[in-house]
């Protein structure tokens, strides 16, 4: 069984904080009421496509023989590169869910009272939690030596990232306005920004300064 081979053992024990990390955090949001949702049939699809490639297919890999046609053997520096990352992946995860606090929730979704989040890992970057998940892929990818099991999260979080993000930017936009373009100016998607255009600078340009108009990100509303 592919779960006596030790590097597998370091991704399960990973795997079960990574769950444990969103359990805890989903039972401490439960209890918020939603003033807006988002979650249209695209939305469920992408959040159903993430189920496969994160849960499914590494307990396959892991429990069964089913998957072994599509395995591969690497050096272990590459497995320890993988136990590294998700090690960062698992501390940027816990720490955006920590700083979202009750603003957090699975889906495109916004609280009463919803606050907008500047602060801690916030105030880098504005999508640590999707930066933590790429990371987390990254790291399946080269602690499960497997083509299926190591890699099909890729594609279905790449998916998710880059249809997702412009909807939530826009959403972020219509609540907070300003204060919202204004951080986007500040920040980077998912590295940090090296400089920041002043707002004079910026104005009347809308879009920030270092990502190309009509790249998804919201604009300022006309007048
Ligand atoms: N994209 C963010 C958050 C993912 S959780 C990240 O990668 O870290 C998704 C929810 O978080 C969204 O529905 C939105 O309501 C909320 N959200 C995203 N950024 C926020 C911020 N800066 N402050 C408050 N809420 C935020």
């Amino acid at each position: 069984m592919n779960l006596l081979q030790p590097w597998n053992v370091v991704f399960l024990v990973g795997l079960v904080v990574f769950f444990w990390i969103r359990y805890v955090f989903v039972n401490r949001t439960k209890c918020e009421k939603k003033s807006v949702r988002r979650i249209d049939g695209l939305e469920k699809i992408l959040l159903l496509a993430m189920f496969p490639p994160t849960l499914l297919l590494p307990l396959l890999y892991l429990f069964t023989p089913l998957l072994a046609f599509a395995d591969y053997r690497l050096p272990a520096f590459v497995s320890w590169c993988g136990t590294a990352t998700m090690l960062v992946s698992l501390w940027l995860f816990f720490r955006s869910h920590a700083d979202l606090g009750q603003n957090w929730s699975v889906s495109l979704e916004l609280r009463e009272g919803h606050q907008l989040v500047t602060h801690g890992v916030y105030q880098f970057v504005r999508h640590p939690m999707y930066a933590s998940i790429w990371l987390w892929a990254i790291a399946q990818g080269l602690l499960l030596q497997n083509w299926f099991a190591g890699w099909s999260v890729v594609p279905a979080f790449a998916a998710m990232y880059f249809l997702r993000t412009p909807r939530e930017e826009q959403l972020m936009c219509e609540l907070f306005g300003d204060e919202y373009r204004e951080y986007m100016r500040r920040t980077g998607r998912l590295f940090p920004r090296m400089w920041t255009k002043n707002s004079a600078e910026q104005s009347p340009a809308p879009e920030p300064a270092n990502e190309p108009p009509g790249s998804g990100e919201c604009s300022p509303p006309a007048g």
